[in-house]
């Protein structure tokens, strides 16, 4: 018999019932016990499908109502205090307040889990932050699993990467330091997990997978040796990276079983054939959409079996909440690309996967051999598919010139050419491409897509959008325009929509935070732009002024970033055909007369490698795939690009690489903090730092603008310094906009006079 067990399950349900219920509660139109009924239903049905599936463990605890790091604030009495609230006794509202913020405190701080597209609420602790136990939110799932004659396996993220993922707030501390006081209130909880009956308690130290420092990775051993204490087993979960580097204090942890991650990192199993405890393999890949070929899953647990028997235990890589519910949902994309459908695995057909490598494992491949067949089917026809693999774009890729990436000449030169023309006055001022999207536009865009409008009608609904952006930067006096975005819905949903090798799905959410959920694009096949994408629009908008219009492309690393990406061949491979699609794009707007073109990259940062070991390779194909989206254009061409709040000062070699003419970066959240890195560098291109924050309806008062604007000018020479908005401007209604800008413009005129 081999065990199989799941490591967590996406949160919202097969429709997003969740979200939708928790948002119709935020409003006041269901009451709290409607909420918890719907909850309850989806986390039995939740179960259900795993135990249909004979998993021996159902993952319980994981279910949560906004966020599984908030859930270990609450249970560790680790809530930030400013709120005031008792974490013993905190009600539902309370615990949203946490999430969302209230009238007198901002919500807790989101950030990216790991690499994924989750994200998660960072708790905040402080020098004297007191921990105390509150198993409810286990022992409540443990209870009400079991009363449906369940065999449950309670999963909690680790104190170590639990502390490692918060931050310090207030008087400067470590947070190491608190480690000794956290340890003891986790053995209550686990203690309390014991008494609902738990014999293995799954704990999850994904931290691992990062550059952890040595004192955090020594502290393992005292951690675990504590912790083993408690009368249950205890499975170590590790996921999105290898811990190879730590195999032999792993092996000497004083737990019952270790889980790996053997397809983000397939070659760590090496250094752990000779665990002497359970080893659960993560096989079925937790993060994709990907259908396994099993029979090569099979071929690799084959001599594993052998060696540990019963001590081998099988599972997805990491929790299934970054994996989209059902396939069987998606009978437009089964009927349109039967190929791809067949190559695809949802959630629920990831854990029916997995039962099938359950029983081939126990008893036999003759025993599934229909399922693997399928599987193998499926596979091959997937490997030999003449319409993802496409001879034409591996030949372009491969024959590229070396300088392919490289302009003509070297900064100073173009710019020259291009100040020669484009004629602009000191600190010049553009935006970052999207203005308002009105309820009209939402909807013109969406009764085409549905067909009740036709091409023609959304074609003039789009044109008067555009007309209208164009002669409100006029009046503004704006210098370079942008046509105002108007016909893209999402920045890579439209690319992808207008390129080959895309496909979408309709119900393939997955949690982004709280209620919210993403629909990424899956890239399935090489990538070909068939027929120009923008030319149109931005010749159109160009044909209504006399001022210079910029055309809006988004880039490769984030087209990448933000979608479900074929794994078949390296991530680089794609980026870089994304990259050479997209030079088609540039060179046809060059053409067309539009000669300032922005590629957005806000997603490059996200990319990065966990290990810093593998940051050079990934912003040297990262870098690479962005330069050749401007390849062959003139040195007359203005690239600009645009990147939305990060820390770029470890970075900023790879994106002064980048060699965009022109930079537009936020930087007024952090009043201009970020712009000294640029100055420290000596970021040698023209900078555009944003000018005002464009998440808030608030109009700046001048002086906030001049005075962020003089913090720039210090840092970046006049002649290379433009004024724009942090980013853009979708999310905001029109008269804030206007009124926004127009302070924007009033004070770089002021500038302008003074430094003439
Ligand atoms: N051009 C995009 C816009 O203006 C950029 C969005 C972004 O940076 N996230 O909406
Ligand atoms: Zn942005």
């Amino acid at each position: 018999m081999t065990i199989s067990h799941i490591l967590g399950f996406p949160r919202v349900g097969a429709k997003r019932e969740l979200k939708f219920a928790q948002e119709r509660y935020w409003r006041k139109e269901i009451a709290e016990q409607d909420l918890q009924d719907l909850a309850k239903a989806l986390r039995e049905k939740n179960w259900k499908h795993q135990a249909a599936a004979n998993v021996d463990y159902v993952a319980v605890g994981d279910f949560t109502f906004y966020d599984h790091i908030l859930d270990l604030q609450v249970a560790t009495g680790a809530i930030p205090a400013r709120f005031g609230f008792d974490s013993q006794n905190l009600t539902l509202d309370q615990y949203f307040q946490l999430a969302r913020g209230n009238k007198e405190q901002f919500a807790i701080e989101m950030t990216k889990w790991f690499d994924t597209n989750y994200h998660y609420l960072v708790p905040e602790f402080q020098k004297n932050t007191q921990f105390k136990a509150n198993p409810a939110h286990y022992v409540n799932q443990i209870r009400e699993a079991k009363a449906l004659g369940l065999n449950v396996k309670p999963v909690i993220v680790g104190p170590l990467t639990f502390l490692w993922l918060g931050k310090e707030k207030g008087e400067a501390f470590n947070r190491f330091e608190l480690l000794n006081r956290l340890v003891p209130v986790y053995t209550e909880i686990l203690n309390a997990l014991v008494a609902e009956g738990a014999e293995w308690i799954q704990i999850d130290e994904p931290a691992l997978a990062l550059d952890l420092p040595s004192e955090w990775v020594e502290a393992y051993k005292a951690v675990y040796a504590e912790l083993a204490k408690v009368n249950a087993k205890l499975l170590l979960a590790t996921y999105f990276g290898s811990v190879a580097e730590h195999a032999e204090l792993l092996k000497g942890l004083p737990v019952d079983g270790l889980h790996l991650d053997l397809i983000r990192a397939p070659e760590q199993l090496s250094a752990f054939e000779d665990y002497s405890k359970v080893l659960s393999a993560g096989v079925i890949e937790g993060r994709n959409i990907w259908r396994a070929n099993l029979n090569s899953v099979l071929d690799r647990l084959d001599p594993l079996k052998a060696k540990l028997g019963e001590r081998l235990w099988i599972a997805p890589s990491c929790s299934l909440l970054h994996t989209p519910f059902d396939l069987e949902v998606e009978v437009q994309l089964k009927a349109k690309n039967p190929a791809l459908y067949s190559w695809l695995a949802f959630t629920l057909q990831k854990v029916e996967e997995l039962n099938v490598l359950k029983q081939a494992l126990t008893n036999g491949r003759d025993a599934v051999k229909a399922a693997l067949a399928d599987s193998q089917a499926a596979a091959d026809a997937r490997a030999n598919s003449k319409e993802i693999h496409r001879l034409e774009v591996a030949e372009r890729l491969a024959n590229l010139p070396a300088d392919a990436d490289k302009r003509q000449s070297p900064f100073a030169e173009r710019i020259a050419k291009q100040n020669a023309w484009l004629n602009l006055p000191l600190l010049p001022t553009t935006n970052i491409g999207s203005f308002p999207q009105t309820t009209e536009i939402r909807h013109a865009r969406a009764s085409f897509k549905k067909g009740d409008l036709s091409l023609e009608d959304y074609e003039t609904a789009m044109k008067k959008e555009i007309e209208y952006v164009v002669r409100r930067q006029e009046a503004l006096d704006l210098d370079v325009l942008v046509h105002g975005e108007a016909e893209r819905n999402d920045m890579v949903e439209y690319f992808g929509e207008l390129l080959d090798g895309f496909a979408f799905t309709k119900f393939g959410w997955v949690q982004s935070y709280g209620s919210r959920c993403v629909k990424p694009p899956v890239i399935y096949g090489d990538v070909v732009r068939p027929e120009p994408m923008t030319v149109r629009w931005s010749q159109y908008a160009q044909s209504l002024t006399q001022k210079v219009m910029k055309g809006m492309l988004t880039g490769p690393v984030t087209i990448l970033q933000w979608s479900f990406v074929r794994n078949d061949i390296p991530r680089s491979t794609v980026c870089k055909q994304i990259g050479v699609a997209l030079s088609d794009e540039v060179l046809d707007l060059e053409k067309a007369g539009i000669k300032v073109i922005q590629i957005d990259e806000p997603a490059i940062r996200e990319g990065l490698p966990l290990k810093r070991a593998d940051w050079d390779a990934y912003l040297q194909w990262a870098g690479e795939a962005f330069r050749l989206s401007y390849m062959g254009v003139a040195d007359d061409t203005q690239i600009h690009t645009h990147m939305c709040y990060s820390e770029f000062n470890d970075i900023l070699p790879a994106i002064a690489g980048l060699d965009a003419d022109v930079i537009t970066i936020e930087t007024s959240r952090s009043d201009m903090e970020l712009l000294t890195a640029f100055g420290d560098f000596k970021y040698p291109n023209d900078i555009g730092p944003g000018v005002y924050d464009i998440h808030s309806p608030r109009v700046p008062t001048e002086e906030e603008i001049e005075r962020l604007l003089r913090k720039a000018l210090n840092v970046v020479p006049k002649e290379r310094l433009w004024v724009n908005p942090d980013c853009g401007l979708k999310t905001r209604g029109w008269p804030e906009t206007i009124a926004q800008l127009e302070v924007m413009m009033k004070v770089t005129k002021k500038l302008r006079a003074e430094l003439a």
